[in-house]
């Protein structure tokens, strides 16, 4: 685990002087019920989802509403106090954790989290922000309508966080990432002010679109307190596959296939390599091979409708068959009911979970041009071989948006330091393969703790200057969220 170092005595007497006053401030604004300041209350909330990171606080902060939210920030901002906003907690690179220093607030939005609109005609959804990402989807649903963000920590994760994150998920080839589903935003800035955008106009051509900023800001801008969100026609009707295939290869000429054949119906294009089906077999109980042989990879892919489930299936049973005759698939189990749909997503998405229960591992959120990844594969594959030959090697994702998790775990045998003995000279490796193959060194995930190193040492300059300068102008004394992203 990462940890917090401790300061020096001096520093620590001016600390607790200016700390003690800020929090009476603090308390007189919000209310005791608010402000968690005793150390037990505050230690679940010093560390990340994978438990890599642990940082220090002297409060943690629950605000009920905006208003709230801007007294918070106000008195910090006077008192020159970070603030780490925290969702979820799920986010995967450190960024919701606090850093080693002990005047920390850490502000939670688990409070706010009412719905607080649903328009069936203008297919709208207006959110606090600290809503849990699932209750919304199913709120849309009783609704009849779709909220198209899926991800597998959608029952923790909150909007918030999801929009802070700029997330992804398994639809995002359908229907984009967060940013495509956000209409409008409401924000605290550090300086305490209410940024008014939580319009739901889908036409505003009034200027510079200032909401863009928040999205994928990792809390480094402001907090984000609501969000108003597009929804979309119900996926009442869905279908999915699981194919074999025999290489990357073979997935790409697939994708061809099925979106060409499948066209906006195609929902998700899936894919694992055996490594992951094995390591999710074994870590996650009641899960089941779902061939009798095994092969090198799987795409799992859904389409979904509005109606018509027979026309649905018929279609995929098509283009499968096709895919078969073509060879561009060796082997596929499509799903019948219902709990059969839900046993081959599973197989897709256990794997984070089973590779938390396997032990640390250097995870790598990376994106391609499509077409490369194949190649990347190799290239990288061979490079690693040659620098941690037994290393294991666990690749899957949403292949479909040319976004692989590349994940690399310790040997068999090895103890559980070896990712953090390792991660520099293993993650420098990968960062250069997709760097050389023109993709991103962070597809879904941010930035956070984990990337800052190679978000510096990949990224354009001007492109950081610009992000700097932005930083500067929203945030010139650096309260918010410091030490992530820049
Ligand atoms: C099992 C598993 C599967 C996952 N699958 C995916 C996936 O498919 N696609 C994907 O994109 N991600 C995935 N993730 C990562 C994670 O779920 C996303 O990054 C998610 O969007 C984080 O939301 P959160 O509420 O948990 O945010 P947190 O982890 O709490 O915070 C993430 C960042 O956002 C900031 N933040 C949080 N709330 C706010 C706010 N209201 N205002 C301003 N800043 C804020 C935090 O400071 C931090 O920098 C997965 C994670 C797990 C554990």
């Amino acid at each position: 685990m990462i940890s917090a170092g401790t300061a020096p005595s001096f520093q620590r007497q001016s600390l607790h002087l200016m700390t003690t006053e800020f929090l009476k401030h603090l308390r007189d604004a919000l209310g005791d019920d608010i402000v968690e300041t005793e150390a037990d209350g505050i230690a679940p909330w010093l560390t990340d989802w994978r438990g890599v990171y642990k940082g220090n606080a002297q409060a943690v902060v629950r605000p009920r509403s905006t208003e709230q939210v801007a007294a918070c920030l106000r008195l910090c901002n006077q008192h020159g106090v970070p603030v780490v906003p925290r969702g979820g907690n799920t986010g995967l690179c450190g960024g919701a954790t606090p850093d080693a220093s002990p005047a920390n607030v850490i502000l939670s939005l688990d409070r706010m989290n009412h719905i607080r609109a649903i328009d069936t005609v203008a297919n709208t959804m207006v959110v606090d922000a600290g809503c849990i990402l699932g209750t919304l989807r199913r709120a849309a649903n009783e609704a009849d309508r779709l909220l198209p963000l899926s991800l597998a920590a959608e029952d923790s994760s909150q909007i918030g966080g999801n929009i802070a994150t700029n997330a992804g998920g398994v639809n995002v080839l359908r229907y984009g990432m967060a940013r495509e589903l956000v209409l409008g935003i409401e924000a605290v800035l550090p300086s305490g002010e209410i940024y008014k955008g939580l319009q739901t106009l889908r036409k505003d051509n009034t200027g510079y679109d200032l909401k863009q900023l928040f999205i994928g800001s990792e809390g480094t801008l402001g907090i984000i307190t609501g969000v108003a969100l597009r929804l979309q026609a119900p996926s009442r009707v869905r279908s999915v596959v699981l194919a074999a295939v025999d290489s990357p290869q073979q997935a790409l000429q697939l994708l061809r296939l099925v979106f060409g054949a499948c066209g906006p119906r195609l929902q998700a294009f899936e894919f694992f390599t055996d490594q992951c089906l094995d390591l999710v077999l074994s870590q996650v109980e009641g899960l089941h091979a779902p061939f009798s042989e095994r092969h090198p990879g799987y795409v799992l892919i859904e389409l979904a409708d509005t109606a018509n489930e027979e026309a649905l299936q018929a279609m995929l049973e098509d283009v499968i068959g096709q895919a078969l005759e073509q060879e561009v698939c060796v082997d596929a189990a499509l799903s019948a009911t219902l709990s059969q749909l839900q046993s081959l997503w599973r197989l897709r998405e256990e794997i984070s979970e089973a590779q938390k229960a396997d032990g640390p591992h250097l995870k790598h959120d990376i994106s391609l041009p499509i077409e490369r990844i194949p190649d990347f594969m190799v290239s990288a594959e061979t490079r690693l071989r040659g620098l941690a030959s037994d290393a294991r090697l666990f690749i899957f994702g949403h292949f479909g948006d040319g976004n692989l998790h590349y994940n690399v775990s310790r040997p068999l045998g090895a103890d559980r330091g070896w990712a953090g003995e390792w991660e520099e000279r293993i993650s420098a490796l990968v960062f250069d393969e997709v760097a050389q193959y023109g993709g991103s060194i962070s597809a879904e995930h941010g930035i956070g703790q984990l990337k800052r190193h190679a978000f510096h040492q990949h990224k354009d300059p001007l492109q950081i200057r610009l992000m700097q300068d932005i930083k500067q102008l929203f945030d010139p004394k650096g309260i918010m969220n410091p030490g992530k992203l820049l």
